[in-house]
Formats: C-alpha cells, sequence, structure tokens
C-alpha cells in the first residue's frame, strides 16, 4: 500500500538523509542508527519501507535532534527523526515558538 506523503514520483531521491551529503558535518549524523541503511527505504511510497525506517528511528539515539533539523529545515519529504511528512506538519502547525526560534539550537 503506497505511503501518499513520501515523495512525488516524478522528483530525486533526496540525498539529504543523514549520512549522506549536506548534513555530514553536523555532530549527531555521526551517532544516527540509519548510516548503513540506503537512503530509499526513508523515501519510500511503500509501506513496508515506511515501517521499516519509522521502527528504526525509534532505536536511534539521535532521534530529536534529526526530527529538529526535519522541522527547522522544513523537510517535506521521508521519514525524519520518527515522524511521517503528515506528522511533521502537525507539529510544526503547533509548535511554540515558531520553529524559526529553533533554528539556532539544533546542532
Ligand atoms: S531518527 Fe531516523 S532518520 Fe533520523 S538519524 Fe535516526 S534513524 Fe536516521
Amino acid at each position: 500500500m503506497p505511503v501518499h506523503s513520501c515523495r512525488p514520483v516524478d522528483q530525486p531521491l533526496p540525498v539529504r538523509i543523514p549520512g549522506a551529503v549536506g548534513l555530514d558535518r553536523r555532530p549527531w549524523v555521526a551517532r544516527a542508527a540509519c548510516l548503513e541503511t540506503p537512503p530509499e527505504v526513508f523515501f519510500s511510497m511503500e509501506a513496508a519501507d515506511v515501517f521499516e525506517a519509522l521502527l528504526l528511528c525509534r532505536t536511534c539515539p539521535v532521534r530529536l535532534a534529526c526530527l529538529e533539523h526535519a522541522l527547522s529545515e522544513g523537510e517535506h519529504y521521508g521519514i525524519w527523526g520518527g515522524a511521517t511528512p503528515d506528522e511533521r506538519r502537525r507539529l510544526a502547525a503547533i509548535a511554540d515558538p515558531p520553529l524559526a526560534a529553533h533554528d539556532e539550537e539544533v546542532a
């Protein structure tokens, strides 16, 4: 069963998950549980992949840092910090103070 909000099928796979290009200088990335996991798992439309990603995130020691990053950077696609895109949109909508204020705090 496809999961509707992971990634538009006509867009390339983002390469911005932990361990990949773009985030490798963030200190928390070195402790990410997903360093050895193919990025496709986190951006898949398949429920089995989404489930696998969410399970891995539950074991991750840097889950909150990852989630804060995704919220502050407005990551629209994929599983970040154990949250789906829809869950992150709901979190962003109720954030107080606004998420922009957290930008300086995320390592
Ligand atoms: S919370 Fe999930 S996506 Fe984020 S670093 Fe950990 S395993 Fe990777």
